[in-house]
C-alpha cells in the first residue's frame, strides 16, 4: 500500500506550528498583564488575546482539514496580533514615569514647611564631644548623605551653634533610645528645642551595651538616618490613619491620626525593629523624592 503524499511542503506546517505557538505565547502574555479594572489598553489586551487564541484554533483546525496554506495565514495573523500585544506592553513600560515620585500619594503634611531648594542648615547644640562622640557625629554625617544621595537635598553643617544662627540645632543625647524632634521640615528654624539624637541606647536591644564603637556606630546611624528624615520634613508613620493600633501605642502621649500613607518598611515606622539600622526603603527613597526631587 502506497504510503498518502503530503498535499504540500513540509516547512509550510512547521512555519503554521511555530506561528501559532508564537500567537498563542503573546495570548497568554497579554492575558497575564491584564488587572481589575481594565484600563483601556487593558481592555484592547484582552480583546487582541481572545483574537490571537481564535487564529490558533482556526489554524490548527485548518492544518487538521489538510488545508495546510489557509492554516498558515490564519497562524500568520496570530503571530501579528502577539506582536500587537508585545507593542502596547512596550507603550505601557514606556509611558510609566521614570521618576516613581509622581505615582505616589503625597507624604507631605499641609502644614509643614520643606527647605528652599532642598538646603537644611544644622548646627550643633551641647557641650563639647570627646573622641568617641567626634567619631560618633561622622555616623551622623554618612545619615546626612544617605539622604542626599537620593534626593535633591543637602544638610549645610555650620559647626557649633551660635546665638541667632539660622540652622536646627542638632544635639546628641545619651539617655534616649527615640527622642522626639519637636517639628518637621523647616519650621525647625523656630524651634528653641533642639533635635536630639542618640548617641547611646539605655534600652534598645542590640545597642544597649555597644561596647564594640562599631556596632554603636550602626545604631547611631539608624537613628539619625530617622531624625533627619523629620528634619527634612517627613512625618513617623506611626500618626498614619492606617498604622498598626499597637503600633500607634507605642507613641507617647495623645497624637492625632494623619491622613498619610502606612510605609510599614519605611526607615520613619518606629513600630518595625529593622528601622534602627536606617537603611532607606523604596518607599523612603520616593517618599523623599516627592518632596525634593531626585539627587
Ligand atoms: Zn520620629
Amino acid at each position: 500500500m502506497a504510503r498518502p503524499k503530503p498535499s504540500s511542503n513540509p516547512a509550510v506546517l512547521i512555519a503554521t506550528l511555530l506561528l501559532a505557538s508564537v500567537g498563542l505565547g503573546g495570548a497568554a502574555y497579554g492575558l497575564a498583564n491584564l488587572a481589575s479594572p481594565l484600563s483601556g489598553d487593558q481592555q484592547l489586551s484582552l480583546a487582541l488575546s481572545v483574537a490571537a487564541i481564535a487564529c490558533v484554533t482556526a489554524a490548527f483546525g485548518l492544518l487538521l482539514g489538510g488545508k495546510r496554506q489557509t492554516a498558515l495565514v490564519v497562524a500568520l495573523l496570530a503571530a501579528a496580533l502577539a506582536a500587537g500585544l508585545d507593542f502596547l506592553s512596550v507603550v505601557k513600560r514606556e509611558a510609566a514615569p521614570a521618576n516613581v515620585a509622581t505615582a505616589r500619594p503625597p507624604m507631605q503634611l499641609p502644614n509643614v514647611e520643606l527647605w528652599p531648594g532642598g538646603v537644611a542648615p544644622v548646627c550643633w547644640s551641647g557641650p563639647p564631644l570627646n573622641e568617641e562622640g567626634m567619631r560618633l557625629q561622622a555616623a551622623v554625617g554618612e545619615a546626612e548623605k544617605a539622604w542626599e544621595r537620593v534626593a535633591a537635598v543637602k544638610f549645610q553643617d555650620m559647626g557649633a551653634c551660635k546665638a541667632g544662627m539660622a540652622a536646627v540645632k542638632l544635639e546628641p543625647v545619651f539617655n534616649a533610645d527615640n527622642p522626639e524632634t519637636p517639628t518637621l521640615g523647616k519650621g525647625l528654624l523656630g524651634q528653641a528645642d533642639t533635635v536630639k539624637l542618640a548617641f547611646a541606647f539605655p534600652s534598645r536591644s542590640g545597642c544597649t551595651r555597644a561596647e564594640d564603637e562599631e556596632v554603636l556606630k550602626t545604631c547611631v546611624y539608624g537613628s539619625a538616618v530617622h531624625e533627619l528624615g523629620h528634619v527634612l520634613g517627613l512625618p513617623d508613620d506611626a500618626y498614619s490613619q492606617a498604622a498598626d493600633p499597637a503600633c500607634k501605642a507605642l507613641l507617647r502621649g495623645d497624637h492625632a491620626a494623619l491622613a498619610i500613607p502606612y510605609r510599614p518598611a519605611s526607615v520613619m515606622n518606629v513600630c518595625d525593629p529593622s528601622h534602627a539600622f536606617g537603611r532607606l526603603s523604596d518607599d523612603d527613597i520616593g517618599d523623599i523624592r516627592s518632596l525634593y526631587g531626585k539627587a
